[in-house]
């Protein structure tokens, strides 16, 4: 792979993170968060350290969907590095946890805000940080891009044919930034009720149908190399609720599998 394009030196605080692994997606509410934490927790189950940092500034998700009991940052007095919150295993860090934050910011702003939490916090040493990006394609990648040499990128995406559009745009900015794209996951293909499966943005069922699907196409288009299914499943929304990550709560589950295939090809 391309090195990445980070300018300067490397922060102290994340030289001894092996791997940082960015999970993007062009809109919100297509379920990168949910992604961002499985993708995390796995790496975690499989043995690894791992750290998230939620770096969608305007809508941090992070904060609802893990309960760790303190649920402030804390700053070290002695050194000023920020602590990051531990819950489950995971260490973590977003604006949600740093108190009141302001309801608007100017773009310069909140590219100090993240490069602040992110280079500031202590991760000691880890073998990934998983990156929630905010969603879209501008300042703040560029931001994070700069700061941190990004191993590698996940793009989320719905199967709707117009997000193709945005999953596009969404590679070309990680192919501009040298952060080689390894895998999309398309959420919420499908849905499985009375003994059927049904596909509430695809076409009908079978692998005909599948050759259309967003993902395909940008695999082939883009050559990434791996393609993921999620299904809109009640028990995905309900742990993002009560702060248990699915593949937590059920790590025999098939959304446990389907996120440790994820996890090999980071
Ligand atoms: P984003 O980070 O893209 O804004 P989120 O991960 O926050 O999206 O997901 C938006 C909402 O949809 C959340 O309430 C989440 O629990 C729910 N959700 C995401 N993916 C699924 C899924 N596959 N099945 C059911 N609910 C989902």
């Amino acid at each position: 792979p391309a090195q990445p394009v980070y300018a300067g030196e490397l922060p102290e605080g994340l030289r001894k993170i092996s791997n940082i692994i960015a999970v993007s997606s062009c809109k919100g509410g297509v379920g990168k968060s949910t992604v961002a934490v499985n993708l995390a927790y796995t790496l975690a189950g499989m043995g690894a350290r791992v750290g998230i940092f939620d770096a969608d500034v305007f809508g941090p998700s992070l904060p609802t969907m893990v309960s760790p009991d303190n649920r402030l940052l804390v700053v070290n007095p002695e050194s000023r590095a920020i602590l990051p919150i531990e819950y489950l295993g995971v260490k973590m860090v977003s604006f949600g946890f740093a108190g009141q934050g302001r309801a608007i910011m100017r773009g310069p702003m909140v590219s100090g805000v993240i490069n602040q939490l992110l280079t500031t916090t202590d991760w000691g040493e880890l073998d990934y940080l998983v990156i929630d990006m905010p969603p879209g394609t501008g300042d703040i990648h560029l931001t994070l891009c700069q700061v941190a040499p990004l191993t590698a990128a996940v793009i989320v995406t719905t199967p709707q044919k117009l997000a193709f559009i945005d999953v596009a745009k969404g590679v070309r900015m990680f192919s501009k930034l040298k952060v080689p794209c390894v895998a999309v996951v398309e959420n919420m293909c499908y849905f499985d009720a009375d003994g059927k499966r049904y596909y509430p943005f695809g076409q009908g069922s079978g692998s005909q149908a599948r050759q259309w699907h967003i993902g395909y196409f940008v695999v082939q288009q883009f050559g990434i190399p791996h393609l993921f299914d999620l299904p809109i499943r009640p028990t995905l929304s309900a742990s993002g609720d009560t702060g248990i990550p699915e593949v937590v709560a059920d790590p025999q589950g098939d959304v446990a599998k389907t996120f440790e295939n994820l996890g090999v090809c980071v």
